[in-house]
């Protein structure tokens, strides 16, 4: 199965107004009614369109409108993180079917066949296409993991037996910012012509993805733009890349533990987000790594000048925290570029996870840019 770009531009305008007839189709994409009807039929066989109870208008035949089959096919999502791998069941609109599955991986020499295993469990004939995300560089083509904190290897990592297991449907094989990127765009309806830049943070983990008209920044390889590793002259822990000082070493809640003891404050037991939780304007260890991360952020804006920066994390719950840093980061941003970016907050509970990696599989079905199915 191979869709051509005018069905996909059919799904997508499906998927962002719910339902359409054909005759609405016709008159959106201004293709004539016939190949309509011909690429229409296709996708209802394919079982991804389904026709919804008739509506009539005036006087006429009434119209059938179609709308995104969410009983007949599904997508599957398998993450790969650091010490675990999760799998998820989605339909076709991206509601989560059952409950994700999750299992340990105690050496990164079990992940291949933990997440084989696992991922048999979830694929059936309903299964359309598989989303398999991974931090870190990938090679899609060569099925690859390049550099990641999940295998902990300088060399390259064989993915294979994972495309084996998923029995020859098409897998989009993406680093997880991408995934989560993905999942945003769909979910939010945004100009698809806009550059975003997506920064994740969560405790001890710091990614971006860059979408540039819809489409994920490649570079010369396959990863996430590696803003966690951005380094600043301050003792951190060492990261897994083998240096100290990264963006994703300071967001995190060793860093700002060993910042109150150096302060000489009293031992702080609190996690990093139970810490922002409870953040009343003072709390100088929180204080200083909010001007880390704004000036990653910043400078990252005045190098990309995105149309939007979407900051994914937990940490947009708590307001107080939430504005120091956003005022931080306008504040180093170039003057020019600062009322012309727009900066959303995106509190999106399991951002990383086999359900985000699901979204890969559908951005297959409704973008442009990514691997089609
Ligand atoms: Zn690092």
């Amino acid at each position: 199965m191979v869709l051509d770009s005018r069905q996909r531009e059919m799904l997508r305008l499906i998927w962002r107004e719910n339902r359409l007839s054909r005759w609405e189709l016709h008159e959106r994409m201004g293709v004539n009614p016939n190949a309509i009807g011909s690429e229409a039929a296709q996708l209802l066989e394919l079982g991804i369109l389904r026709e919804a109870a008739p509506e009539s208008v005036g006087q006429g035949r009434p119209r059938v409108p179609l709308e995104i089959d969410t009983a007949t096919r599904d997508v599957v999502g398998l993450a790969l993180s650091p010490g675990q791998v999760d799998v998820a069941r989605l339909t076709l609109r991206g509601q989560l079917l059952g409950t994700p599955a999750s299992k340990p991986v105690a050496n990164p020499s079990e992940l291949l066949a933990t997440a084989k295993r696992l991922l048999k469990t979830v694929v059936d004939d309903q299964t359309l296409a598989v989303g398999i995300s991974s931090p870190g560089f990938l090679d899609p083509e060569e099925h690859a993991i390049l550099f990641s904190s999940v295998t902990g290897a300088p060399q390259p990592f064989d993915v294979n037996a994972l495309f084996d297991a998923a029995d020859g449907r098409p897998i989009l094989f993406e680093n997880d910012m991408h995934a989560l990127a993905v999942r945003w765009l769909l979910t939010h309806q945004a100009e698809q012509s806009q550059d975003v830049l997506l920064v994740y943070v969560g405790d001890g983990r710091l990614g971006a993805a860059l979408l540039i008209d819809g489409r994920p920044n490649r570079g010369c390889m396959i990863g996430a733009n590696e803003l966690g590793h951005t380094r600043f002259f301050v003792e951190t822990e060492k990261c897994f890349c083998g240096q100290v000082g990264c963006l994703e070493r300071i967001c995190s809640t060793p860093f700002v533990r060993s910042r109150s003891a150096q302060n000489g404050f009293a031992a702080n037991a609190a996690g990093l987000f139970e810490r922002i939780a409870r953040y009343d304007g003072q709390d100088s260890a929180l204080e200083e790594m909010a001007q880390f991360l704004a000036c990653g952020l910043s400078n990252a804006i005045n190098f990309t000048r995105p149309n939007r920066l979407v900051l994914v994390s937990e940490l947009t719950r708590y307001p107080r925290f939430n504005d120091l840093l956003l005022r931080s980061i306008r504040a180093g941003v170039l003057f020019a570029l600062v009322d012309r970016v727009r900066i959303d907050v995106w509190d999106q509970p399991g951002a990383v996870s086999a359900e985000t990696a699901g979204w890969l599989a559908l951005a297959g079905l409704y973008q442009d840019g990514w691997k089609t199915l």
